[in-house]
């Protein structure tokens, strides 16, 4: 089979269909890989620098060699937005651990596997599907302590999405057995309570998403109060407005949650406000003027 899409495999590109890798690769027999989804806009990369050092970060942590540098990585990236003709999607990469005999400790000297290819879906999609502003359903969070990290092991993730999905919500938002809310399946989750953001500080029950960055800097320069500090469940049914971040949610409306309202189930004035901030900030870092 032959497609019209090129991927990336190991310093080479290749038609998406003859890029392959070994099945002992570890990614596959144990979810041992880091991956990262990045947004193209205009032909360029959005935050390249902070997701090339999430993916650092993560490769570290499961003592993974980290197979390039940061220009070598925007380069690879933004080299295949431009063989596969995309000025606007998103791109996958992903680092594995390797292929070698099945062994749960991995042998020194395996060499990772770096893949990467375009994702051509609608990104964000929410805007046109859901103009007024999505619903989540909450889901118990069944991950593992350490979701700080973006490994491919991702099983919780889809399980907890389709149960929301079967549930005619657009997102799952995972809670913990403490009733302490995390995040979503695929994004962060932001409240308003009292006229301030709150979203779950960084630690492994959250992924440190580059979208929730963008957004916290963003109250930090225009005087928006914002707090990193954990809401409960019971906080954000009575939360006044609610947003997801991500890359490809961007600043995404959540205006019901478990069939029950978000304040006045509409659009909230500051998440209005956010979802503009940051389409200005992505225009401007991805246009030729703007760097
Ligand atoms: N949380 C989870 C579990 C995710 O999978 C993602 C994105 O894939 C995010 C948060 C949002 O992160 P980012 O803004 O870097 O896309």
């Amino acid at each position: 089979m032959k497609t019209t899409a090129t991927g990336y495999v190991n310093g080479e590109f290749c038609d998406l269909a003859d890029a392959k890798i070994s099945i002992l690769d570890r990614g596959l027999l144990f979810g041992d890989a880091v991956y990262e989804a990045l947004r193209v806009n205009n032909g360029r990369l959005f935050r390249v620098g902070d997701h090339y050092a999430r993916m650092s970060n993560g490769l570290k942590a499961l003592g993974i060699p980290v197979p390039f540098s940061a220009s070598q990585y925007e380069a690879i990236l933004t080299e295949l937005a431009r063989r596969n003709g995309v000025k606007s999607g998103l791109v996958y990469i992903q680092v594995t651990h390797g292929a070698a005999m099945r062994a749960h400790v991995p042998p020194k000297d395996i060499a990772p596997n770096v893949f990467a290819f375009i994702q051509t879906s609608e990104v964000p999609a929410w805007p046109r599907k859901y103009p007024g502003g999505v619903s989540v359903a909450t889901v118990e969070d069944l991950r593992w302590q350490r979701c700080n990290i973006k490994t491919s092991m991702l099983l919780a993730n889809t399980l907890a999405k389709r149960q929301a999905t079967d549930a005619g919500a657009f997102e799952a938002i995972l809670v913990g057995q403490d009733g302490t809310v995390h995040e979503g399946a695929v994004s962060n989750l932001f409240v308003v309570i009292g006229g301030s953001l709150r979203t779950h500080p960084v630690d492994g029950h959250v992924l440190p998403g580059v979208t929730r960055n963008v957004v916290l800097d963003l109250a930090r320069t225009h005087g928006i109060p914002a707090a990193e500090r954990a809401f409960s469940k019971a906080e954000l049914f009575a939360a006044e407005e609610a947003f997801l971040t991500g890359t490809t949610a961007d600043v995404c409306p959540v205006v019901r949650v478990d069939g029950k309202p978000i304040g006045d189930g509409r659009i909230g004035p500051l998440t209005a406000r956010l979802i503009k901030l940051l389409a200005e900030v992505l225009q401007r870092e991805t246009t030729d003027d703007g760097r």
